[in-house]
């Protein structure tokens, strides 16, 4: 590690102490978390390989999709508010009721499918909105093939439009434009297109290739062409999935049923879904215990662009994440747990970072400071030797030495000072940890070392700390016996151990801002 670091053995050796570690041997093996904090001590931003350990990959997407079938669009209402999204859906989903032979309620299970003909469906994703798209999209998941852009023609082109418009082009999805409300008396639609095209839109009707449809939702009217429009764009745009491989979806709902546990709506993507199969999202897995389509019935399996409602899961999956099959119960338990230990080494990662942060900045604000102050020096033994005509300003006084003083002198009086003797292994980590004090915010309260050391918590450290007001006992790599913690809790002195300095400030502010309120 030193040489990759390129620094001399004994000088990592001895930053190591300095941070508190114990592995102070070159024969030591370092676990990828230390050797990543011993490298963020050097500002050099170390990578963990993100592939290690068990994992599920989605399959490599074949190169000739020709030979596979072709499955239905994918598609997302979006406009503006009270444009007609919720109504355009319910119009959608019943002309699909009067249709089927079972003629029963339609479940909501996220979304919904129609069907044009024998050979043709489509796939409603019944969330309108762009928060449920976008959400989506930022966790990678890219469900929607078209999105039809609802626009009121009494209203136009408003906010809502736009912002859609920008979401579709960011994922480079088209769009067909459904004018809405048309049954008003009076309204205008090539108004509305016109409109379309100053932000990028450029409907047929204006000489572009966008599909525009006029339409009431509310009546039903222009609401068949509107799916016709969309089966032709499916078309030219060849959406086909292989269908005899391990099931891909996209979790697009997910919550806990009375009665049925967690259950999650699943689109499936690619392969096939079947009862009986193990799958993991995120850091949930499942063993598909049952599934049902919109209507509530039970199914089987389900092939692409379908969706699903699964039952079974040991946890609830997140809405967004990619839903992999397994091979069996056991990989889906590793996959979890690898899962879940990289989500630490990441979470634990940012917060050394930030620490890291912190720590250089009051490096160089304390360097800062050192250089006025040899400044001021200098200035002091030139007005003296009558060098400087005039006295040099004093510099603003400092308060507690540990902290940032300009901001706290003013208040000094009214702000609360909490009496902290710091305990450590070694002499290093005992500066270290007083050092990272330096870093707490002091808005509204102040620690004020009053004694350091090394060796374990004693009833004496405890004393130190109590007398006046309650203080507190920081003990890193030390223990304190019963006698001691006894004397701390007839005190009402903490005593807070550590093993690891990262952890520290955190907790440390914690206890402080638990401390505000009785302390005043
Ligand atoms: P959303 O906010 O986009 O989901 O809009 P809604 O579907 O809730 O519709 C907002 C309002 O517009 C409701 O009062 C609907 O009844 C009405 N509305 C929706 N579509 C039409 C339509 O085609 N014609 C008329 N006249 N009103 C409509």
């Amino acid at each position: 590690l030193a040489k990759l670091l390129e620094v001399p053995n004994d000088h990592l050796l001895r930053k190591m102490a300095n941070i508190g570690m114990d592995k102070l041997a070159n024969n030591f093996l370092l676990t990828n978390e230390e050797a990543a904090e011993i490298a963020l001590e050097y500002e050099v931003v170390p990578i963990i390989p993100e592939n290690s350990g068990p994992e599920l990959l989605p399959r490599p997407v074949p190169e000739d999709m020709s030979i596979h079938p072709m499955r239905p669009p994918v598609v997302t209402i979006m406009g503006h508010v009270d444009h007609g999204k919720t109504t355009l859906l319910d119009t959608l989903r019943n002309s699909k009721i009067t249709a089927s032979e079972a003629g029963g309620i339609t479940q909501h299970i996220g979304a919904f499918s129609v069907k044009l003909n024998d050979k043709s469906h489509i796939t409603f994703l019944d969330t309108p909105g762009h928060a449920a798209f976008s959400a989506m999209r930022a966790r990678g998941a890219n469900a929607t093939d078209i999105v039809v852009l609802v626009v009121a023609a009494d209203d136009g082109v408003m906010p809502q439009t736009k912002e859609a418009i920008q979401h579709a082009l960011d994922a480079d999805v088209p769009i067909i434009v459904a004018i809405n409300k048309c049954d008003k008396p009076g309204v205008d639609p090539v108004r509305v297109q016109e409109e379309l095209l100053k932000y990028g839109v450029q409907t047929e009707e204006m000489g572009g290739d966008i599909q525009s449809v006029k339409i009431s939702a509310l009546k039903g009217t222009g609401v068949d062409e509107l799916s016709e429009n969309i089966a032709t764009l499916a078309e030219v745009l060849d959406l086909r999935a292989e269908v005899d491989i391990p099931a891909h979806a996209t979790v697009i709902e997910s919550q806990v049923e009375k009665g049925r546990g967690n259950v999650a709506s699943l689109l499936v993507k690619r392969g096939t879904l079947r009862v009986g199969d193990v799958i993991v999202a995120g850091t949930a897995w499942c063993k598909v215990r049952s599934m049902t389509d919109d209507h509530g019935s039970a199914v089987k399996s389900a092939t692409p662009a379908t969706a699903v409602r699964v039952m079974g899961w040991k946890e609830i999956p997140q809405a967004g994440d990619m839903a992999l099959q397994a091979e069996s119960e056991g990989q889906a338990k590793d996959v979890v747990a690898n899962r879940i230990e990289k989500r630490k080494n990441r979470d634990k990662l940012q917060a050394i970072d930030a620490m890291n942060e912190k720590r250089r900045e009051v490096n160089e604000r304390e360097t800062s400071e050192r250089a006025e102050e040899k400044a001021y020096r200098k200035a002091v033994w030139e007005y003296r030797n009558g060098l400087r005509a005039s006295q040099p300003e004093p510099l603003p006084k400092k308060g507690s030495i540990y902290f940032d003083a300009s901001e706290a002198a003013a208040k000094t009086e009214q702000i609360p000072v909490v009496p902290v003797v710091i305990k450590g292994d070694v002499s290093g980590t005992v500066e270290a940890v007083a050092s990272a004090l330096k870093q707490l915010p002091d808005k509204k309260i102040r620690v004020n070392v009053i004694s350091t050391g090394v060796g374990p918590v004693t009833e004496s450290d405890v004393a130190m700390a109590g007398s006046g007001s309650q203080g507190m006992v920081i003990a890193f790599n030390v223990k304190a016996d019963k006698k001691t913690l006894n004397a701390a809790k007839r005190e009402k002195v903490d005593v807070l151990t550590f093993r690891v300095i990262y952890k520290l400030l955190e907790d440390i502010e914690k206890v402080l801002t638990s401390r505000l309120e009785p302390l005043r």
